[in-house]
């Protein structure tokens, strides 16, 4: 046997599911993705295991087997039952023969042996199983030599992959995930029925597609993924905003970079420095508004006006049709997109407290965030504008840093609240009211009064009697 095998067989897990197959005269095997992540030193506790028989048998007798420490679920309608050990899953099913209707991802299911089980598979490398049954415990069944196309890196369907693709065409973005997570080739083939079955997408739910791209997004460099997406059409499919940004225009000899590699290039510079997948979408957002505000001027050459406001309304539309959650998940987007511009051009003018308390006013407890895309945002293969934009944004740091400890304006709410006013000067809600606080806002972030009580309270009475407003007796 496979050393690699052997080791990683060891959990009694494996030979409790030996003995129990052997008990009921069954074939067993261990199939799919942890066979895949077993040779790619990943290991998983997401264990898929076919029989040749019924998967619900199967784990009823191995529950009897574990006894307490164990916990079965079955699920009828699908012929599949799980079982939860200490931090393993295992998924046991019958092997299955699968034929597909034109309208739908769903197979019509029937009985079948191991190779039937096997050719429904999606990928080579994910459709080779290892034996459990004591007499070939080990063993591994590998038609597709998936082995090798590990060894090679590559990914490939175990059949004509146009036929696997409009069957399932699921499987055309488990494909793109496939290759972005593991940074592995897609053989030509398989390339190429991608592009050619991207209409086939509109029978995969949104869900089911925002689940493969956030599978992307998580990578490494989910720029692999966006660009094949890109390339094989899909991503004009899916995410049209995203798609126009790619190309150069020039006009009178000026031309502007290419938002979309732009894009792609910030999105793995974000990815490198942090795990929040909203702030990748951010960073995937970011500039998507250069589309809709792209202008030739004479004098000017190509601008992008509002750009980042554009982009933040933008954001609900895709959102929603990718059901997306709509809540404060969304906002965070959104935020940092429209002030993804904000530290940077503070530098153009001149740092003043002002801003800065305004920036962190705005941005809140996400301004770490949004350091942290500006950063990502510097892509100039300039060196001396690399190097300067850095040093710009170290500066901006430092003053954040300074005014947050001196002003605390950070999740700021004024001392004085919209009550306090309304008591103090008898005032039902109205316009005056709001004035008032605007201005002691205003005052604290401008830095004309400090963030305190007193200053606040003093602000008040002179701006109310400006307004012509006394006091209630
Ligand atoms: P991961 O768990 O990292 O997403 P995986 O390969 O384990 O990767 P699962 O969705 O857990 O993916 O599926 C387990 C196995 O089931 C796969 O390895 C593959 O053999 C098979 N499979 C899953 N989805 C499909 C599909 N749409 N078409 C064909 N086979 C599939
Ligand atoms: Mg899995």
């Amino acid at each position: 046997m496979n050393a690699e095998i052997q080791d990683n067989l060891q959990a009694p897990i494996f030979r409790h599911l030996s003995e129990t197959a052997d008990e009921l005269g069954v074939e067993c095997y261990v199939i799919g993705g942890w066979v895949r992540d077993l040779f790619l030193h990943r290991p998983s506790n997401d264990i898929d295991v076919v029989v040749v028989g019924s998967g619900i048998v199967l784990a009823q007798a191995l529950k009897d087997k574990l006894g307490k420490k164990a916990h079965l679920s079955v699920f009828k309608n699908f012929g599949t039952a799980q079982i939860k050990s200490g931090d393993m899953e295992i998924e046991m099913v019958g092997a299955r023969k699968e034929s597909y209707d034109r309208n739908s991802r769903k197979p019509i299911v029937e009985d079948g042996t191991l190779e039937d089980d096997q050719n429904r598979r999606d990928f080579t490398i994910n459709a080779m199983a290892i034996r459990l049954n004591k007499a070939h415990f080990g063993e591994l069944v590998d038609p597709f030599q998936g082995m090798q196309d590990l060894k090679y890196r590559i990914i490939r369907t175990p059949l004509d992959p146009s036929i696997t693709f409009s069957d399932d065409p699921l499987r055309i973005l488990r494909c793109i995930r496939f290759a972005t997570q593991l940074q592995f080739n897609i053989e030509e083939r398989t390339y190429n029925a991608l592009s050619k079955n991207k209409e086939r997408l509109s029978i995969v739910s949104p869900e089911r597609i925002v689940e493969e791209l956030n599978k992307i997004m998580m990578a490494k460099k989910p720029s692999i993924g966006l660009s094949l997406l890109e390339k094989t059409g899909l991503l004009e499919i899916i995410l049209p905003e995203l798609s126009r940004l790619k190309g150069v225009e020039v006009r009178n000899g000026k031309g502007h970079k290419d938002i979309f590699l732009h894009t792609l290039q910030v999105v793995d510079n974000i990815a490198a420095k942090t795990d929040n997948l909203w702030l990748r979408w951010a960073a995937l957002f970011h500039d998507i508004g250069k589309f809709p505000t792209k202008r030739f001027d004479e004098k000017l050459g190509w601008t992008f006006h509002n750009h980042n406001f554009i982009g933040e309304k933008m954001i609900p539309g895709i959102f929603k049709r990718m059901r997306f959650p709509m809540n404060e998940k969304m906002r965070y987007v959104q935020k940092i997109v429209t002030l993804h511009m904000r530290p940077i051009a503070l530098v153009e003018e001149e740092i003043t407290d002002s801003a800065i308390r305004r920036l962190l006013f705005e941005a809140g407890d996400d301004i770490e965030d949004l350091m942290l895309l500006c950063e990502a945002d510097i892509t100039s293969r300039n060196e001396e504008k690399v190097k300067r934009y850095t040093q710009n944004l170290i500066e901006v740091r430092a003053k954040l840093k300074d005014i947050e400890q001196k002003d605390h304006v950070r999740n700021f709410q004024p001392p004085v609240s919209g009550n306090e006013i309304m008591e103090t000067f008898g005032l039902a809600p109205c316009h005056e009211v709001g004035a008032i606080k605007m201005t002691i806002k205003e005052a604290i972030l401008d830095g004309i009064i400090p963030n305190e009580y007193e200053a606040a309270r003093k602000l008040m009475f002179e701006t109310a009697a400006k307004l012509g407003i006394t006091p209630k007796k």
